[in-house]
């Protein structure tokens, strides 16, 4: 096992990974720009770096400041988290060739998987659903763009084969708006990832979003953890996630669970990842694969009882998985509210200085937050300040404490959507269980203020 880790990556995620560090007797490095000099887990932290100004491009991003960070204080491993350069393939080789032991899959899987062209092609081959559309690429042809389209069906999806975090998507009804959304997917995506490629998807009209957790040894042995329901998104980001979705028969989620463990063994994937699909009437299909930690990932770890992060440094130092697919029960229910610092409804950050922060407690309630009374939220990085998650026997006692939870928590100084967290708990359809990807848009759109 590793003695020494350095977590490259900020916020509630650096915490995350310091206490499971903790737990292992392993020392964890931490790293800091100087906007992060007063986080939580710097202040605990036995030895932490700084490696530059605020910007991210700068610090969190800077990957020769990240490995002299590793090589001066003597680290083995450099654990990425989320985010930054948690899925950068070059980042990965770069650890590596250093010297240290990357904790996440090969730069080789991260590289086929970032693609999603080749990591949809990757799925096909491995027997994993997909949504239907082009074989891989777009060309540039408009005659054969359209020829494709029809066969597809409208409305179609044009994707980014680079994309990510919502960004480089086009839904086109029409075949006269084809072309034209098809080219300028194609010069979004140059700019913004430096790949122009696209391709092209039927675009579902109201399919939830599901996803497999699963972990992975360097010996071949693949478990799926069970799903998570992601449905409650807006502009593509998730609000609100649970475990199990609500709704779905066991068998069909065994089914495709089994199916993406199969398909880690046969690609040799390493580490713990997610296969993210839509799910429509009783159907699953494959939309990417996500190389890294999650920000859900706790709902698993409630239901599951497995230790997701522990169990990443654990395979990464060449252990073999602790638990065989059978050990995986899955018990009770569990759901996250992330807890963000923007307006609740307006959805503009709201950085600053937290003047009172108060969390909530009691049993089946679990805060996984870097902040505390007075801290300062930069405004350089992502709005999520820490995540609220609740276990219950049952989906309606892990919503009774999930409202328990909101009602107690006291944030003063910035504002948060903890109030649009409350409203959701309540609202009726919610409550009921598998609401699709729309629902939250479409509940915004009627509860205007
Ligand atoms: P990203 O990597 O940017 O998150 P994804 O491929 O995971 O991109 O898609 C993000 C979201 O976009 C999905 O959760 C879903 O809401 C929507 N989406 C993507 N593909 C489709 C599709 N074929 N049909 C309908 N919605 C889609």
């Amino acid at each position: 096992m590793f003695k020494k880790i350095l977590v490259a990556n900020r916020g509630e995620i650096a915490l995350r990974v310091q206490r499971a560090c903790r737990e292992l007797g392993i020392k964890a490095v931490m790293v800091y720009s100087e906007a992060d000099r007063d986080a939580k887990y710097v202040k605990l932290a036995e030895e932490a770096v700084c490696i530059g100004p605020a910007p991210s491009p700068l610090s969190y991003l800077n990957m020769p400041a990240i490995i002299s960070a590793a090589e001066v204080t003597d680290a083995e491993a450099i654990h990425p988290g989320y985010g930054f350069l948690s899925e950068n393939a070059d980042f990965a080789e770069r650890v590596e060739k250093s010297g240290f032991q990357f904790i996440g899959p090969t730069p080789e899987s991260i590289r086929m998987m970032g693609d999603k062209v080749s990591a949809k092609q990757a799925m096909i081959k491995a027997g994993v659903p997909c949504v239907p559309g082009s074989e891989g690429e777009l060309p540039d042809d408009p005659a054969q763009i359209r020829r494709i389209a029809k066969a597809v069906g409208y409305p179609v999806i044009i994707k980014a084969a680079g994309g990510g975090g919502g960004r480089g998507m086009r839904v086109v009804h029409t075949e006269a708006a084809l072309v034209n959304a098809v080219q300028m997917t194609k010069a979004e995506a140059g700019a913004a990832f430096g790949n122009p490629a696209v391709y092209m998807e039927k675009f579902l009209q109201d399919p939830r979003h599901i996803e497999i957790q699963i972990l992975a040894d360097k010996h071949r042995n693949a478990v799926y953890l069970g799903e998570r329901d992601c449905s409650m998104q807006r502009r593509h980001q998730k609000i609100i996630e649970e475990a199990p979705a609500p709704g779905i028969p066991r068998k069909l989620i065994e089914r495709i669970g089994e199916r993406c463990a199969a398909a880690c063994k046969k690609i040799g994937y390493r580490g713990a990842g997610t296969f993210e699909f839509l799910y429509e009437n009783g159907e699953f299909y494959f939309i990417e694969m996500n190389t890294r930690v999650q920000v859900e990932h706790p709902v698993t770890e409630l239901v599951t009882g497995v230790d997701i992060v522990k169990t990443q440094i654990m395979v990464a130092a060449g252990e073999k998985l602790p638990f065989t697919q059978r050990d995986i029960q899955l018990r009770g229910h569990a759901i996250e509210c992330r807890v963000n610092a923007e307006d609740p409804y307006k959805f503009t950050p709201s950085p600053g200085r937290i003047t009172l922060w108060h969390a909530p407690g009691g049993p089946g309630v679990r805060v996984d937050s870097h902040v505390y009374n007075n801290y300062f939220v930069p405004p350089n990085y992502d709005s999520m300040i820490g995540k609220i998650i609740v276990h219950g026997d049952t989906r309606e006692q892990a919503l009774a404490r999930m409202r328990t939870a909101l009602l107690e928590t006291v944030v003063e100084g910035i504002n948060t959507n903890i109030p649009l967290h409350r409203e959701l708990m309540v609202d009726a359809k919610f409550m009921a269980g598998g609401t699709n990807i729309h629902y939250l848009e479409q509940w915004l759109s009627h509860h205007k203020r």
